[in-house]
């Protein structure tokens, strides 16, 4: 269950992402972890790598997550799966970080929330090697996303409502920060602000022509995390 801590009610909630938004990994983190899935699931099940692959993303379109499937359906609980996928000795080498993001999250009025379907061991050594981890009021994870005994992460709606009632702060206060689209059209449903990171989207290689507008329940495209200085601004 999430547990987010408890200020003023007219303190706004900045929902920050984690991967390709506070900094560059172009997926190859993500990679590096799908990888290390399909290898459990090979060793694990005793099955051939084609068939670990198959199982990892049926399962991941499945239940939304590829760990909810491994548990539901294996046994296997998220501390075994997650601690062996997200084990990252080197995750340096695949992150680009801009030397002014802590700067930038410094100076951002409001509490600050980390929310990433990552697990929270990775999310903190992540944080903590950057020297970020003092600027966040919380860290929600994937471990933190269990509502009503099943895992309900990025987009869920549900997480953001269990979000919502954490932080008892009003709907639009809340500003969700994210590089993924279907996690914003869900938070906007709800009635929270939206801001769409496009900074990396270039870098990522998967810039098409949709990504030129705005979608509706965008409110705000940033195209770099300094442009959330300029909003907060405004916001004030
Ligand atoms: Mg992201």
């Amino acid at each position: 269950m999430v547990r987010l801590k408890k200020k003023s009610n007219f303190d706004v909630i900045w929902l920050i992402d984690l991967d390709d938004t506070l900094f560059f990994s172009g997926g190859k983190v993500m990679s590096v972890i799908n990888s290390r899935m399909t290898s459990f699931i090979q060793k694990e099940l005793l099955i051939n790598f084609e068939e670990a692959n198959k199982l990892r993303v049926e399962y991941w379109k499945k239940y939304g997550a590829t760990a909810k499937g491994m548990r539901k359906n294996h046994g296997f609980s998220f501390e075994t799966f997650l601690g062996f996928s997200h084990h990252l000795p080197s995750f340096e080498a695949f992150i680009e970080l801009k030397p002014y993001i802590g700067r930038i999250l410094s100076r951002l009025m409001g509490r600050k929330y980390l929310v990433t379907n990552s697990p929270k061991s990775y999310a903190i050594k992540v944080l903590s090697r950057y020297r970020l981890l003092k600027y966040f009021d919380g860290i929600c994870a994937f471990e933190n996303m269990l509502i009503n005994s099943e895992i309900k992460c990025k987009p869920s709606r549900l997480l953001w409502q269990c979000i919502l009632q954490e932080t008892r702060a009003k709907k639009n206060y809340h500003i969700l920060v994210d590089d993924t689209l279907a996690n914003l059209r869900t938070a906007k449903r709800l009635g929270f602000r939206t801001v769409w990171m496009c900074e990396y989207l270039r870098k990522r290689r998967c810039w098409n022509a949709q990504h030129s507008y705005r979608p509706p329940y965008v409110d705000f495209k940033a195209s770099t995390f300094k442009q959330l200085l300029r909003l907060d601004a405004k916001r004030r």
